[in-house]
């Protein structure tokens, strides 16, 4: 699991609550890390890989600034 702490987590003002991050900055509520093109595994419920982040899992729940829908 990526640590909030992360270098890369911090650049990208990550967290793993999206709920902490207004929807001002975040948009739509369903902008989670779930709803995110670059969240690669969607059978991972709670924690799951992101391009992002290789190696490393984010919060199904979490947000970035990098969200970005994903195609359908
Ligand atoms: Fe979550 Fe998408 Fe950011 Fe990855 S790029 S941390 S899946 S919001």
């Amino acid at each position: 699991r990526v640590e909030a702490s992360d270098p890369t987590a911090v650049a990208l003002g990550y967290v793993h609550d999206a709920s902490q991050v207004d929807e001002a900055t975040r948009g739509d509520a369903s902008n989670i890390c779930l709803t995110c093109r670059f969240y690669s595994d969607l059978t991972a419920a709670e924690w799951g890989p992101c391009v992002l982040f290789p190696g490393k899992s984010v919060a199904a729940k979490g947000w970035c600034r990098t969200w970005a829908v994903r195609p359908s």
